[in-house]
């Protein structure tokens, strides 16, 4: 008989649910989204074999939730080998994904200050399936494992080293499942052994970071200590001058939390177009004339092109550069615009590859030229190969 697992990404309003009904499945066989939690009009909606749409009653949370949606899937969840949890952040404690139990639980504990938004929401999710589904294994697999392999030249800040040693701060990076993903996918794709290759994976969707894989292992990525560091993003400004923060709150009289706030929410694609965060509105406006579009598109392409080239500095040899997320699949104006703007390493695109996103191998480029490709990522699917992995092997 076949065992399912199912993979939470547990969020501070919203559960996102995965089921998949074997180890080799590529595509889940159920998804659901719980939304607007502890709002007056939470929802849970099914799709796959099952399809429901659950109104719950006002003010309902996380717990109701998750026991609303293994009720009303129970009949699908008779074989579940274990449960896997998207994790923002394992700080240094964890390179790889993990079976929980009370040891590496309160070891999670101890690394939450590091995520304040994310990891207590996270392990929330765990401890509630614990108590709701006590006889199953729980699996957390971390955004920043994949990353723990940076040396302490690429991880370290140049600020006083009391600060890591005494606070922890240093870069971490995000993103690390989809890059493991990805890079998986690329090496299987192009006919190569992963730890043989060279490439800089650019992973652009709300949140965009990008990242220098060498022989099958992260060396360098664009974000940090948290996921404000880096190139520009749909709301997050990415990297600044952190004088502007002293600047503005001493001289612009802003309180420190509104600047934070402003860096996180209402910078990036947003803050310079005043329009949207969101990528595919802001190439409409463009093309219909708006300027404000045009110069938050522009600057995002910009530096976008400046890391990924920065990034190749840590590289041997550059075998690939791979765009995934949702802009990185699906938008051949951005992924050309920011290798034009990488003037000296001259990619050539292959246009009718480009705008198919990619032939069947993912290559965007033409012949001769450096290689560029698309490849989908699937984060979802990497927890649920490693939560197979952890259940049934230790
Ligand atoms: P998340 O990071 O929340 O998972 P996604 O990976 O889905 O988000 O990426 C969302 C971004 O992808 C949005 O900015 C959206 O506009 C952009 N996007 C999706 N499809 C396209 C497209 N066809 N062209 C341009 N941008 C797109």
């Amino acid at each position: 008989m076949d065992q399912s697992v199912l993979v939470i990404n547990c969020g501070s309003s919203s559960i996102k649910f995965a089921l998949y009904p074997n180890a080799n499945a590529s595509e889940p066989s159920i998804k659901a989204l719980a939304e607007r939690l502890g709002e007056p009009s939470p929802v849970i909606s099914i799709k796959g074999d099952i399809t429901e749409h659950i109104s719950l009653p006002a003010g309902s949370a996380h717990k109701e939730a998750l026991s609303g949606f293994l009720q009303t899937c129970e009949s699908h969840l008779e074989h579940l080998a274990g449960i896997g949890h998207r994790v923002v952040h394992g700080g240094e404690t964890f390179s790889e994904s993990t079976l929980l139990n009370a040891d590496t639980i309160s070891q999670l504990h101890q690394v939450s200050d590091l995520a304040p938004l994310h990891n207590p929401v996270n392990l929330l999710g765990i401890e509630l399936c614990q108590q709701l589904r006590p006889e199953l294994p729980n699996v957390a697999v971390f955004d920043t494992a994949f990353h723990q392999t940076m040396d302490e030249s690429a991880y370290l800040y140049a600020v006083p080293y009391d600060w890591y040693e005494n606070a922890g701060v240093r870069r971490y990076g995000f993103h690390g499942t989809s890059y493991r993903y990805v890079s998986a996918e690329a090496a299987r794709l192009l006919n190569r052994a992963p730890n043989e290759l060279n490439m800089i994976i650019a992973h652009m969707g709300n949140g965009c970071s990008a990242c220098a894989v060498a022989n099958g292992r992260s060396v360098d990525t664009t974000m940090g200590l948290t996921p404000l560091e880096g190139m520009v993003m749909g709301s997050r400004s990415g990297d600044i001058d952190p004088g502007m923060i002293d600047y503005m709150v001493h001289h612009q009289g802003k309180t420190l939390e509104q600047v934070s706030s402003d860096l996180n929410r209402n910078s990036g694609l947003k803050g310079l177009s005043g329009l949207s965060n969101d990528m595919r509105t802001l190439l409409q406006a463009e093309a219909d004339g708006d300027s404000n579009a045009k110069r938050a598109v522009d600057v995002f392409c910009f530096r976008a092109a400046r890391q990924l080239a920065a990034l190749s500095a840590s590289l041997p040899s550059l075998d690939a550069v791979v765009f995934t997320g949702g802009i990185g699949e699906h938008s051949n104006l951005v992924r050309q615009r920011i290798l034009s703007a990488w003037r000296s390493a001259a990619f050539k695109l292959d246009n009718d590859l480009n705008n198919a996103n990619g032939d069947a191998a993912g290559r965007i480029t033409a012949a001769g030229s450096p290689l560029a490709m698309v490849v989908a990522t699937d984060e979802e699917r990497m927890i649920a190969q490693d939560t197979y992995q952890l259940v049934n092997h230790d």
